[in-house]
């Protein structure tokens, strides 16, 4: 089983309370099967109570969890509760357990469309439902018109990070081969994304499946600061709010903090501490497909820890602008319409 790779923290986390902070969901339904201590528990017990792996209360936890890896990140151990929990709904697919709002979302990523690529150029941008959604490639397009630089825009398909996170690996590989073979046939020198779980995907995932792109993958922050363009405008106070890939999964991803040093942007603390996700949920993406009501507690908890949720600008990765302007009505720009603003 999927499970049986992390036996330390089926073993550990759950005789642990210390992280329970920072699970998000927790934080909001204030349960405590939503911590990774139970988690944990729930999975360790499975293997006396072999029956429960179908139990729909066990299932339903385990899907609500926000994955935000803030856990992970902050376990004095490493204990990865967060890879624990992407494992578990693994398992819980191949032995047919999946719930019905899970497979009408994987049926639904089966039908997504096929990639198309318009423009010229050897640069390319992912532009992905989120980043179309957030904004962030238009900005993209306006900064790249600013320094009159060709790019080719691919859109239209799913790259298999969805059906990763949803737990039907099979599925979730054979789109992530499919996109490989497309961006390998466009030619291109480097590939630009907005999206953190895309990023993440190209990066680390597309890495531990041996699939090949023959370009450099680039997040939008990390493209944008290579460009060494001039930031003459003011972008003033902002409040920073770390994407749960980049930070989390990526091992603390620097060029968004760089690029927000190069547009001269003062970044002022959110919230209480600096190890809590305040991304909504952008670990677990789909949230908002089958827990709407959930991301919304979420958006509305980080408005609470807003200084002026009226007037505070704040910067985030284009999911987590979708959500706060959605549930929460807060002044949310995408990084690179921070640096659009700023040229
Ligand atoms: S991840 Fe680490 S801190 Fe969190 S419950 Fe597990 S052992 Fe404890």
């Amino acid at each position: 089983m999927h499970i049986d790779k992390f036996e330390d923290a089926i073993r550990c986390c759950r005789f642990c309370f210390m992280c329970r902070h920072l699970s998000g969901i927790g934080n909001v339904t204030f349960t405590e099967a939503d911590t990774p201590r139970i988690r944990a528990s729930l999975i360790w017990g499975l293997r006396f109570h072999p029956e429960n792996w179908s139990d729909p209360d066990f299932i339903d936890t385990i899907y609500r969890s926000d994955l935000s890896a803030a856990c992970r990140r902050n376990c004095v151990n490493s204990y990865d509760e967060n890879g624990l929990n992407l494992a578990v709904r693994a398992d819980i697919v191949e032995k047919g357990f999946a719930p019905d709002y899970v497979q009408k979302l994987a049926a639904k990523f089966k039908k997504t469309p096929a990639w198309k690529c318009t423009g010229t150029g050897r640069t390319v941008y992912l532009a992905d439902s989120y980043s179309k959604a957030a904004g962030a490639d238009k900005a993209f397009g306006a900064i790249m018109a600013k320094v009159k630089k060709d790019f080719r825009t691919i859109s239209g398909g799913v790259i298999g990070k969805g059906m990763q996170i949803l737990g039907f690996l099979p599925e979730s590989r054979a789109q992530m081969k499919k996109f490989a073979d497309f961006v390998n046939g466009i030619k291109a020198d480097v590939l630009v994304v907005s999206n953190p779980a895309a990023y993440d995907a190209l990066t680390r995932d597309f890495k531990d499946l041996k699939l090949k792109l023959n370009c450099k993958v680039m997040h939008s922050s990390e493209y944008i600061l290579s460009l060494k363009l001039k930031f003459t405008k003011k972008t003033g106070d902002v409040y920073y709010l770390e994407s749960d890939y980049l930070r989390n999964y990526d091992g603390d991803y620097a060029y968004p903090g760089e690029l927000l040093n190069a547009v001269k942007a003062v970044c002022k603390p959110f919230g209480t501490n600096d190890e809590e996700s305040y991304s909504c949920g952008e670990g677990a993406m789909l949230l908002p497909e089958f827990a709407p009501e959930l991301v919304k507690d979420l958006a509305e908890y980080v408005a609470e820890r807003a200084d002026d949720p009226k007037k505070d600008v704040i910067i985030a990765s284009p999911y987590t602008k979708i959500q706060l302007k959605k549930y929460a009505g807060l002044k949310v720009m995408t990084l690179e319409e921070l640096a659009a603003k700023a040229l």
